[in-house]
């Protein structure tokens, strides 16, 4: 049993048993028996099923947020998004089953057609930063695609993923075919990757750990899909919107207590408007609601632990800070919203991803310096650019080495969009309308017609 606590106090709100070696071989096993019958299913009735999914989610919503304000420290109104993603993930991929066509490819002496054949087992690794909508971003489009799934939670955040296991045998998932197993990285995890039942591994969390999964599925090429970490920049030019622009930006970085692998933890201003964007960052930052994660006006809330927070401590010490936000006393894993002013590029808190309330600011020069600075970062996940030239947005998001850039916003995640890192936060894309083919392999047939 591992003990599940409530970031924002401390205190515990239950336990969970650790699935051991043995029981994931047994479920393994129970999914790879339930493949045979899942793809066979007819693509209406399984698209038929995912819709039932989503509007058992749906009915649960404000549970299932509520369930992760207590596990994660979330606030509500992200936790609300988020179990609502849930669903919307589920209600988009629900649409495919029926979608997944080849092509009829034309050959002389026959016919040639293509399928996209589902894998078999495919092994689902959690982080505890978005425990829903990461845990649904694969598991929906695996499940459409006739795939059948093992879901590891990590061991800080496992409830919202056990009880969506729940709601999808209420909902008429057949057993065995979604598995959610709690337990270690380094046991279930690791057994995702070693087991050969299991034909892909689909993993969000850390660079390092993202790297050592990959090295291990080599062994046995299978599959992956790794969502990683990230450093991105947030690229402010004189041109641009500068107070949308300062306003903004807190929400960018500070958003789920900054532990968001999109995080735009590098603001880059052009000089001659770096005094005065800091003027105008410094209020908002100062206005930021941090409190009760439960409270509908909240803002930001805990770190959701205490190593965590001691992590981003370290980060702060001894750099230039220019500016905090507040948070409040007493027990739970708080800490304050922080700007940090970068002496060059080699500062650690520029450098690495903190996953924190942290954001480090640098001025630039121009567009080519912006471009340079941005890139140099072995990270490449997403990145905002502020300007009000049209020219300029276009080169220097084409221009910055990152799967998801926004122009005079901050968003990143949609789910009918594909999603991804380039360079080492990532390898493959989840959402949109292409990411069913990751939970596929093409298969060619050639049929001939000669006598
Ligand atoms: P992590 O330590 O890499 O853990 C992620 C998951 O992998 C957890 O479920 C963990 O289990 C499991 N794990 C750990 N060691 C493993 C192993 N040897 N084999 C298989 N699985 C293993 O990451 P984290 O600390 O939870 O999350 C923070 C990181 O995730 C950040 O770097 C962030 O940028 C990244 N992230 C990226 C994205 C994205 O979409 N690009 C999204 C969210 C987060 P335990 O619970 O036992 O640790
Ligand atoms: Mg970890």
């Amino acid at each position: 049993m591992s003990e599940v606590l409530d970031p924002a106090t401390g205190e515990v709100v239950g336990f969970v048993p650790a699935t051991s070696v043995e029981e994931a071989d047994a479920a393994i096993a129970r999914a790879d028996a339930a493949f045979a019958r899942w793809r066979a299913v007819a693509p209406g009735e399984r698209a038929r099923v995912l819709r039932r999914f989503a509007a058992v989610v749906d009915a649960h919503l404000e549970e299932l947020a509520r369930l992760e304000v207590r596990n994660s420290g979330h606030t509500i109104g992200n936790a609300r998004w988020e179990a609502g993603n849930v669903r919307d993930v589920l209600d988009y991929y629900a649409g495919a089953p029926e979608r997944l066509t080849g092509r009829q490819i034309p050959v002389p002496g026959g016919l040639d057609v293509t399928f996209h054949e589902p894998l078999g087992v495919v092994g689902v690794i959690v982080p505890w930063n978005f425990p829903m909508p990461i845990a649904a971003w694969g598991f929906a489009p695996a499940l459409a695609a006739g795939n059948t799934v093992v879901l590891k939670p990590a061991e800080l955040t496992p409830l919202t993923a056990l009880r969506l296991a729940e709601l999808a045998r209420e909902a008429g998932v057949p057993d065995d075919v979604f598995t959610v197993l709690p337990g270690a990285g380094s046991v279930v995890g690791e057994r995702f990757v070693t087991h050969p039942a299991v034909r892909k591994v689909c993993f969000t969390g850390s660079t390092e750990v993202g790297t050592r999964i990959m090295a291990g599925c080599a062994t046995q090429v299978k599959r992956l899909t790794l969502e990683l970490g990230g450093k991105s920049a947030n690229l402010v030019f004189a041109d641009a919107d500068l107070e949308r622009a300062a306003a903004t930006a807190p929400y960018a970085v500070f958003d789920n207590a900054g532990q968001d692998c999109c995080a735009r933890s590098r603001i880059l201003v052009q000089r001659p408007v770096y005094d005065r964007f800091l003027e105008l960052l410094e209020p908002a930052v100062r206005a930021l609601r941090v409190e009760d994660p439960s409270r509908d006006t909240a803002e930001m809330g805990p770190l959701i632990s205490a190593a965590q927070r001691d992590r981003v401590a370290g980060y702060v010490d001894g750099a230039k800070i220019a500016f905090t936000g507040s948070r409040p006393d007493g027990p739970g894993f708080w800490y304050a919203p922080t700007v940090l002013l970068a002496g060059s590029t080699a500062d650690r808190h520029w450098r690495e991803e903190i996953f924190g309330p942290v954001v480090s600011v640098l001025p630039f020069d121009d567009e080519a310096d912006a471009i340079r600075l941005a890139n140099d970062t072995e990270y490449g996940l997403s990145g905002s650019v502020w300007t009000r030239d049209v020219g300029r947005a276009l080169r220097v998001a084409r221009a910055v080495e990152a799967g998801n850039l926004s122009v005079n916003s901050h968003s990143s995640v949609r789910y009918w969009t594909p999603f991804g890192g380039m360079k080492r936060s990532g390898l493959g894309r989840e959402l949109g309308p292409d990411a069913l083919h990751a939970f596929t392999d093409v298969k060619n047939v050639f049929i001939a017609t000669e006598e």
